[in-house]
């Protein structure tokens, strides 16, 4: 049996509309932001309609009030994997800690569910997660993503033994960098952990998120295999030249010679202004890259028919 790989979805979720396949952004301290109410209105001047943001983030930057996004976006607040997976010197993090974010922030979906410990890494998620989630937001509307977090065939499939289906299970997901150093491997693994999911369970309407994947090239192939959720931080620290469909430098802006909106506007700036145009280099690099993705984004949904 062939797995269904050409497939394009319009999910009505909390009363907003997210097609598939779909680019999250993700906002994170370690890259850019740490101002996420103005990352935001960012984001909203693009018309992008959905995010993600850490849990550890939100947790420690210690914003007084909630984000007003719910009615404008679809929110994806993240485990804080990410965080405790990039800091040497992590802050102290817990289940409780997350619940609380949950809590306060009041997130549409929430990435971070898994109900075995493996003890690999740093991990803080345990056994109880899945349910403390579960009963604590019964009845909230708060939707969830499983995070599958097995690093072989066999530990996916411990996973996958304990999952019960759930209509507040939004989709599955699995971080990209788990899958190898290279793309032939992580395409091969991909292949497989899809082939797991969808043919030996059944689970084949379950969407798959392939979390910390934002480069353009692999995004696409990715899509093509089944991938219907991607996030990252390219966008925000990288420059996306479409044409040769790859990441460049934060710096190279000009170089690609782009004719989008923010990269004309830029020009113009640069030649009459050239102070005002360094000091807003980023909201211009930041709006061509999401444009960029918007763009692919389409093409690829076009392209899975
Ligand atoms: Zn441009």
């Amino acid at each position: 049996m062939e797995i269904e790989i050409m497939r394009k979805r319009s999910i009505m979720i909390q009363n907003k509309i997210i097609q598939t396949p779909e680019f999250i952004p993700s906002l994170t301290t370690i890259k850019n932001f740490s101002n996420y109410p103005l990352a935001l209105n960012f984001l909203k001047n693009q018309n992008f309609s959905h995010f993600m943001i850490s849990a550890y983030d939100l947790h420690y930057l210690n914003y007084k009030e909630e984000i007003q996004t719910k009615s404008d976006f679809l929110f994806f607040l993240d485990s804080g994997a990410f965080e405790i997976y990039n800091q040497n010197n992590s802050l102290n993090w817990k289940n409780e800690q997350l619940l609380n974010c949950i809590g306060k922030f009041r997130p549409d979906v929430v990435v971070s569910l898994d109900d075995i410990n493996f003890n690999v890494g740093n991990r803080y998620e345990d056994y109880e997660n899945y349910n403390l989630l579960r009963k604590r937001y019964e009845n909230t509307g708060i939707f969830y993503e499983f995070v599958l977090q097995g690093r072989n065939f066999e530990e996916i499939r411990l996973q996958l033994d304990k999952f019960e289906l759930d209509k507040k299970i939004f989709a599955f997901c699995y971080p990209e960098r788990y899958l190898g150093n290279n793309f032939k491997t992580r395409k091969e693994n991909l292949t497989k952990i899809l082939k797991i999911i969808k043919e030996e369970y059944g689970f084949s309407e379950i969407l798959f998120h392939l979390m910390g994947c934002s480069y353009p090239k692999f995004l696409k192939q990715y899509s093509q295999m089944g991938v219907d959720l991607f996030d990252g931080v390219h966008w925000n620290d990288s420059i996306y030249d479409k044409s040769k469909n790859m990441l460049l430098d934060f710096s190279e802006l000009l170089s690609i010679n782009c004719n989008c909106s923010y990269c004309t506007q830029y020009k113009v700036l640069m030649k009459n202004n050239l102070i005002k145009a360094e000091i807003q280099y980023e909201l211009f690099a930041f709006g061509h890259n999401l444009l960029m993705y918007k763009e692919l984004m389409e093409e690829v949904r076009i392209d899975d028919g």
